[in-house]
């Protein structure tokens, strides 16, 4: 297991570590690679709901697509808050026969039908590309051709990452007119708080999981007893069931009256 640690001084607290948080495997899945294999900056967008969480983008790609973790190296939300969700040295799951050639940034939101994404998600994700295409081992993505939407990429068939893409693809190179926007002193406590938010998105997730399992080991022992309750019926004859007694007992019955019929009392 590898574990590359970032700090990107240019986002200051927008920059967000949940590796640690999240559920699934930000270390191991789907498999390590070297960072020389990285090509591409492929961007995203996560096709949802602009309330999307990191959590909930992770428990949707391990209940629903049955990975080992999120797909995603990267989110940026609505207000330019950068979540590094998947080591980079792993290659992860967000394009087709490629993985070990792309850091996958997701842009939560849906960017199809000419929608597009905040000022601050688009400074956010200048900032992070800007940071990687200068980070010393990632050799291949040395410039800004390297940044590329999910559906340029060879032989992707999506129209991620939206309609609009090569207008506002302008905007993160370029960094967007006014970088001061993005922070504010505000920041401090908000990342702070979208941290804990995740925290107990994961507690709840991780109670329902108890749950749900506890009640497969009731079912399970519930089995075993009645699988017990079978195997007692069968292989300890003496032991019989209550009604079969009953029955019995009946029988014994009958017998008896039926020799006190044929048998008159005794005369004293
Ligand atoms: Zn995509």
């Amino acid at each position: 297991m590898a574990k590359i640690d970032l700090t990107i001084p240019s986002l200051g607290n927008k920059f967000i570590d949940l590796r640690d948080i999240l559920p699934g495997d930000a270390y191991n899945f789907s498999w390590e690679r070297q960072l020389s294999q990285v090509n591409y900056l492929a961007i995203h967008h996560t096709g949802g709901a602009d309330s999307q969480t990191p959590q909930d983008l992770a428990n949707e790609h391990m209940t629903k697509n049955g990975w080992g973790g999120i797909g995603y190296h990267f989110l940026i939300d609505k207000d330019g808050f950068v979540y590094y969700v998947g080591d980079i040295s792993t290659a992860r799951a967000n394009v087709a026969n490629l993985n070990e050639q792309v850091i996958g940034i997701g842009l939560i939101g849906n960017f199809v039908a000419f929608q597009v994404p905040t000022e601050q998600q688009l400074v956010a994700t200048h900032l992070l590309c800007e940071f990687l295409l200068n980070y010393p081992d990632l050799v291949n993505v040395r410039s800004w051709d390297k940044v590329r939407g999910h559906k340029e990429l060879p032989d992707q068939l999506t129209p991620c990452p939206g309609d609009d893409w090569s207008n506002w693809r302008i905007k993160i190179v370029e960094g967007g007119s006014d970088l001061a926007k993005l922070t504010d002193e505000d920041d401090f406590q908000i990342a702070d708080l979208k941290t804990q938010i995740s925290n107990l998105q994961t507690s709840l997730a991780s109670v329902n999981q108890q749950a749900i399992s506890l009640r497969l080991n009731l079912q399970d022992r519930e089995q075993e007893i009645n699988e017990l309750k079978k195997a007692a019926d069968k292989s300890l004859p003496y032991a019989l069931p209550l009604k079969k007694v009953d029955e019995s007992l009946t029988i014994v019955q009958a017998l008896i009256n039926l020799y006190k019929f044929v048998l008159p009392p005794r005369k004293e």
